[in-house]
């Protein structure tokens, strides 16, 4: 076995020296078959929450209903979660209620894939009723039983299918894709945020262009957020070889393909339920990138925009330009390192000083000549001590 398991072993011990059988379950043992970097454990227990507490000392209530606790042991934390089956769904989202149960048998087959309802126990043991070490290694996405059902009990699926098709380079089982066409209308029950989660990972997924493709060819587009009318965008979108761009640069390159400048940028994205703080991000990164199609960086504008900004716009830049060559990323942020400050806090006067020296009450004129400064010292027309702005300030007849 390998690491982080070996780490989560005395974890799965404590479970089972207090009587109950634990495994490690879901995306791990999975990417562990897969050879791939490992994020997070997921354990799957027949304890209760109830008992799961009484077992660890420092312990989250993050999904109780659902049997999920949060145990917190040396340093790291693990979701461990109690065996379960879910009851009759409702309206093709949630199940009505889960019911815990003590088989590790009746868990795995609850699961969403082949690949993810693999367990396995202490000593490296694969436990695979559903034969989803064979699906992975034929590179294959297929549903544990009848996929039509299973997407009807959860549409979610549908989305996690065509992500991991992103993520992972595997072909979505004939059967299942049949499903996603038949079923995608399902999608228009699931909540954003959930739609959302899934899209990001699609999007940053190594094979994103061909999970792109299976949306549109399956309709499931016409149940995500603003896109009904964007089919065409969709294609611009995937036409672009956009392989070492990160989720934000995605959104950003995505919301240019669809043409969106303004109140639109920020309409479609709180329409998607992104947190303010990326909507801001990206709005950043957007208006970077339509002045770059303009004219060049400026050394104001690199100071503005700052270092991760110019990364990100300069990888799309290229992008959208087909160029292999990041020569340019090299050349602005080296331009970007070289500036004579990188914030407004670094200049050597402050609005105080202004005041003293004008011998006037504060105002907006203050920040007008802040940033006339500022401006200057990036431009390298005065040097950033207060001697020479003064001295600079008197000879452009300011004082
Ligand atoms: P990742 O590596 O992105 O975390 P994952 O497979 O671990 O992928 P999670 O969302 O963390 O995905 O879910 C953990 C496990 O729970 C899955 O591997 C799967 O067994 C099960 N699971 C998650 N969502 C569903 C679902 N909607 N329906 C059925 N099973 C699910
Ligand atoms: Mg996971």
């Amino acid at each position: 076995m390998i690491e982080p398991f070996l780490t989560a072993v005395p974890v799965l011990k404590a479970l089972e020296n207090a009587g109950f059988i634990a495994y490690f379950v879901g995306g791990s043992v999975r990417d562990y078959i897969l050879h791939k970097s490992i994020h997070d454990v997921d354990i799957a227990t027949s304890a209760t929450p109830k008992e799961i507490k009484k077992i660890f000392s420092k312990t989250v209530d993050i999904g109780i209903e659902h049997g999920t606790i949060l145990v917190l042991y040396k340093n790291a934390s693990y979701e461990i979660t109690t065996f379960r089956t879910e009851e009759e769904y409702v309206d093709f989202r949630r199940p009505k209620g889960v019911a815990f149960i003590r088989s590790l048998n009746e868990d795995l087959k609850r699961r969403d894939f082949t690949m993810n309802a693999i367990a396995m126990d202490i000593n490296g043991r694969l436990i695979d009723p559903f034969k989803g070490q064979l699906a992975i290694s034929e590179k294959r996405i297929e549903t544990v039983g009848k996929a039509e059902d299973r997407f009807q009990e959860d549409a979610l699926r549908m989305m996690r299918a065509v992500r991991f098709m992103s993520q992972l380079s595997f072909k979505i089982e004939n059967k299942t894709v049949e499903a996603l066409s038949n079923l995608s209308h399902l999608l228009e029950n699931i909540a954003v945020e959930r739609k959302r989660a899934e899209f990001e990972k699609l999007l940053t997924g190594s094979d994103r262009r061909k999970a792109l493709r299976m949306m549109i060819d399956a309709n499931m587009f016409l149940y995500l957020p603003g896109l009904r009318e964007q089919k065409d965008s969709i294609e611009t979108l995937l036409s672009y070889d956009c392989e070492n761009l990160n989720v934000n640069e995605m959104w950003s390159l995505f919301i240019y393909c669809l043409g969106y400048k303004g109140k639109l940028i920020e309409n479609f994205l709180r329409e998607w339920k992104l947190p303010i703080k990326q909507i801001k991000e990206i709005q950043h990164i957007l208006h970077y990138l339509y002045q770059r199609f303009e004219k060049e960086w400026g050394k104001y504008d690199l100071y503005l925009a700052k270092k991760e900004t110019i990364y990100s716009v300069e990888t799309i830049f290229n992008t959208l330009k087909d160029r292999k060559d990041h020569g340019s990323i090299d050349m602005f942020m080296n331009m970007y390192h070289l500036l004579p400050m990188k914030h407004r806090s670094e200049m050597d006067v402050t609005g105080r000083d202004l005041m003293d020296w004008f011998t006037k009450l504060g105002g907006p004129w203050v920040n007008e000549m802040i940033i006339a400064i500022e401006q200057a010292i990036l431009e390298g027309k005065v040097e950033n001590k207060k001697t020479e702005i003064k001295e600079w300030l008197l000879k452009c007849n300011q004082i």
